[in-house]
């Protein structure tokens, strides 16, 4: 059993929280959203009256929040100080690599340990403990973190030094946000030559096509029950997060100045539509965009 504080328990860290509980660890929580507080501590988390409160006598300390700036706040505003020396500090957010390298080094200069460990696998996976955890940080530091990180997941790497989680998740979505593209404009492309949904999915989900966007995430309602386009697009992964993530690969991109230009245009095209009729929907939502540009174009009606 090891004393764990939690703060941020949003749509991620609460179940994440919950399930730190069923493991048998004593969990203290604190979010700024008191039905969030409220909604965690009726899964048996404690409810701290700040982030300060709930590090006291933790012995990790994992945070859950939505932006860097966020965690660099959070960070600067006492929870260092407040908590034992050599606390384990998780930093589950995903964040930019220069803020979780500029997190871990407060961390250190503070006398604590720290990993970032950003996950992919989203709500249900945080909710059913299959996360898949990234981690940067030294070898000492991921051998102590595992244990509490197999309680809320499945998959664990280590990726390397610190920074390199956050390397790993922004180099992922950058594959699946070009991806979900790339397959819903196939899709938009077989409705114009008149090709089947079920055709296009079994020929490209069993050939060189096939990708987590079309097998996991399908953006056409049907091959794929449990897929959001068949409950009108409701996330899921958010366009919202997307649009984060391809930002954050954005910055990478021009930090270590990589020419990326189909990355690039995906990161522009999910701001668009985050921005526009996209908001509040899944990130397969794309396939709507797609259509509504073709048809400016010429195209027919689409299917849905
Ligand atoms: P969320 O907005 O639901 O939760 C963040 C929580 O942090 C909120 O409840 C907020 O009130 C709280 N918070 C912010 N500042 C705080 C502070 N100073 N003290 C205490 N609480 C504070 O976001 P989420 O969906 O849980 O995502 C969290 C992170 O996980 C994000 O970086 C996101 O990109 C990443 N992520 C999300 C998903 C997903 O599907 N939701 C999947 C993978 C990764």
């Amino acid at each position: 059993m090891t004393n764990i504080a939690v703060i941020g328990l949003g749509h991620m860290g609460g179940p994440m929280a919950a399930n730190l509980v069923l493991a048998g660890h004593e969990v203290t929580g604190f979010d700024l959203v008191p039905a969030a507080l409220e909604a965690a501590h009726a899964r048996g988390v404690r409810a701290a009256v700040s982030a300060q409160e709930a590090v006291i006598g933790a012995e990790v300390v994992l945070t859950v929040l939505q932006t860097g700036s966020s965690v660099l706040a959070l960070y600067a505003a006492g929870i260092l100080e407040a908590a034992p020396p050599n606390s384990l500090f998780i930093e589950s957010s995903t964040i930019s690599v220069e803020d979780a390298q500029a997190a871990h080094a407060l961390v250190l200069a503070a006398g604590h340990r720290g990993i970032d460990a950003p996950v992919s696998g989203g709500v249900v996976g945080a909710e059913a403990a299959t996360l898949a955890f990234m981690v940067g940080g030294s070898d000492e530091d991921f051998a102590a973190a595992l244990p509490v990180l197999e309680a809320m997941g499945q998959r664990i790497v280590h990726c390397g030094g610190s920074g390199l989680g956050q390397a790993a998740k922004v180099c992922n979505n950058l594959i699946l946000g070009a991806s979900m593209i790339a397959v819903s404009e196939a899709f938009v492309l077989g409705e114009q030559l008149g090709l089947s949904h079920e055709a296009l999915f079994d020929v490209a989900s069993n050939a060189s096509g096939q990708c987590w966007s079309l097998t996991a995430n399908c953006p056409v309602p049907g091959p794929v029950p449990g897929s959001p386009a068949n409950h009108h697009y409701a996330p899921g992964f958010s366009t919202a997060l997307m649009a984060k993530d391809l930002g954050l690969a954005e910055a990478a991109l021009d930090h270590v100045g990589v020419d990326a230009q189909v990355g690039r245009l995906a990161s522009a095209l999910y701001r668009a539509f985050t921005d526009g009729s996209g908001d509040g929907l899944d990130f397969s939502a794309i396939i709507l965009d797609v259509r509504a540009r073709s048809e400016e174009r010429g195209a027919a009606p689409g299917d849905n």
